[in-house]
């Protein structure tokens, strides 16, 4: 039976940072075996979500990332324009924000740019899927798609929302449950100005984001719970149109921009959840496997790249038989998920418009 040290779940920002991380620290002792349990390197399907918050910077210099990142030319948002606790469209300019609002990415390429870095660790790719864990006495044997069995000291789940192996290990708080309906929209006419930057308005049922992305397409996404989209038929063109009708300055910028029709909205999970705890003895979740945040807040793709980052480092220390870097992680997970709760619940509660809603009534 192959026998790893550390087995990385996932294939996406997470476990990419994850790899980066270990390359960095094992550069002086590659005799670590380590494993990547993943469908594919990268999956074929448009990644959403592009919005790359101004505090990501340090970390992308951490990684020895930025020089890469920064070469990429990505428009930084001049301005954010909001609609949220009044009718108004107002903008908030960058210089007005002590570090502006930080760049608008081509996502895909983004994530290849991680990954070229992370192939420069050594491990070994199995393309399956992680099915079943049992503890052993030395750390885990996983059990995959593809039949195998495999073992391993140390686990790090970079598995996403689904959490596939820490929710085995530890009970997961669920937050609102959102969902989000996702088109790119390309431009039909290329003479007309757009303007970029992140629009985000809030309407009776949830709220819309949109955000004209590198290649010239426009990002959009009505966040909404579960209920409503269901009962709206994501796949009716005209229901899409009846939702986009219901809000006012998203419309209008979908309509002046001369953008395409609504194409085939592509449902995603954008609910929060948390672990209760993020680390155990011989595992560690990173990325949305151990908390995933409202989009809103634009934060997901540093929290994957922080936690991946900071716990593959806790995962080598607890190896080596130091323990209290797991607990570090753990804490400020829960420390960073507390504060965030609070953040999140203040702003929507700034949202006083629609006293009857059901979406609003929530928060
Ligand atoms: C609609 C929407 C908009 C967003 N917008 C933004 C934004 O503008 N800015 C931002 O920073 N963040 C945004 N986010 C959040 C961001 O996309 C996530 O936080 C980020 O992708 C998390 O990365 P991850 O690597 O932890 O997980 P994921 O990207 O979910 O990757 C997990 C991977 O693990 C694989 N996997 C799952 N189970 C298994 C298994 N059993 N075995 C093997 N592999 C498995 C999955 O196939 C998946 O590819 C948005 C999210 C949503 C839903």
């Amino acid at each position: 039976m192959n026998h790893f040290n550390i087995t990385i779940i996932g294939n996406r920002i997470a476990a990419a940072a994850a790899l980066i991380s270990l390359g960095q620290r094992l550069a002086g002792n590659p005799s670590l075996k380590i494993a990547l349990v993943a469908p594919s390197p990268l999956q074929k399907q448009h990644p959403v979500g592009e919005s790359l918050p101004p505090t990501i910077k340090p970390l992308l210099q951490k990684m020895d990332l930025w020089d890469d990142f920064s070469a990429q030319n990505y428009p930084t948002s001049e301005a954010r324009f909001t609609c949220w606790d009044n009718e108004q469209l107002q903008p908030t300019f960058a210089h007005q924000t002590p570090y502006g609002f930080g760049w608008c990415i081509d996502r895909l390429a983004f994530e290849n740019s991680l990954w070229k870095k992370a192939k420069q660790t050594s491990f070994t790719t199995i393309n399956a899927i992680f099915k079943h864990s049992e503890k052993t006495a030395e750390g885990w044997r996983l059990k995959l798609s593809d039949g195998q069995t495999i073992e391993t000291d140390f686990v790090l789940d970079c598995t996403g929302r689904a959490a596939s192996f820490a929710k085995t290990q530890s009970e997961r708080q669920k937050g609102s449950q959102m969902v989000a309906a996702c088109d790119f929209l390309p431009p039909l006419n290329q003479q007309v100005h757009r303007s970029a930057g992140v629009m985000i308005e809030a309407v009776e049922q949830g709220w819309w984001y949109s955000s004209l992305l590198p290649n010239g397409e426009l990002a959009i996404a009505y966040f909404t719970d579960r209920e409503h989209i269901a009962k709206s038929v994501c796949h009716d063109k005209n229901q899409w149109q009846q939702n986009l009708n219901n809000s006012q300055y998203t419309k209008l910028r979908v309509e002046t921009g001369e953008f395409a029709d609504f194409n085939q909205p592509r449902i995603h999970d954008a609910s929060m959840s948390c672990l209760n705890e993020t680390t155990g003895d011989g595992w560690l979740a990173c990325g949305d496997a151990a908390m995933a945040l409202d989009p809103l807040s634009a934060h997901g793709m540093t929290t994957a790249l922080w936690s991946g980052y900071k716990g593959a480092n806790a995962c080598i220390d607890s190896l080596n038989g130091d323990n209290q870097p797991l607990q570090q992680y753990n804490d400020s997970c829960k420390q960073n998920w507390q504060t965030y709760c609070e953040q999140r619940q203040a702003m929507y509660r700034r949202q006083t418009r629609y006293p009857d809603s059901v979406f609003w009534r929530q928060f």
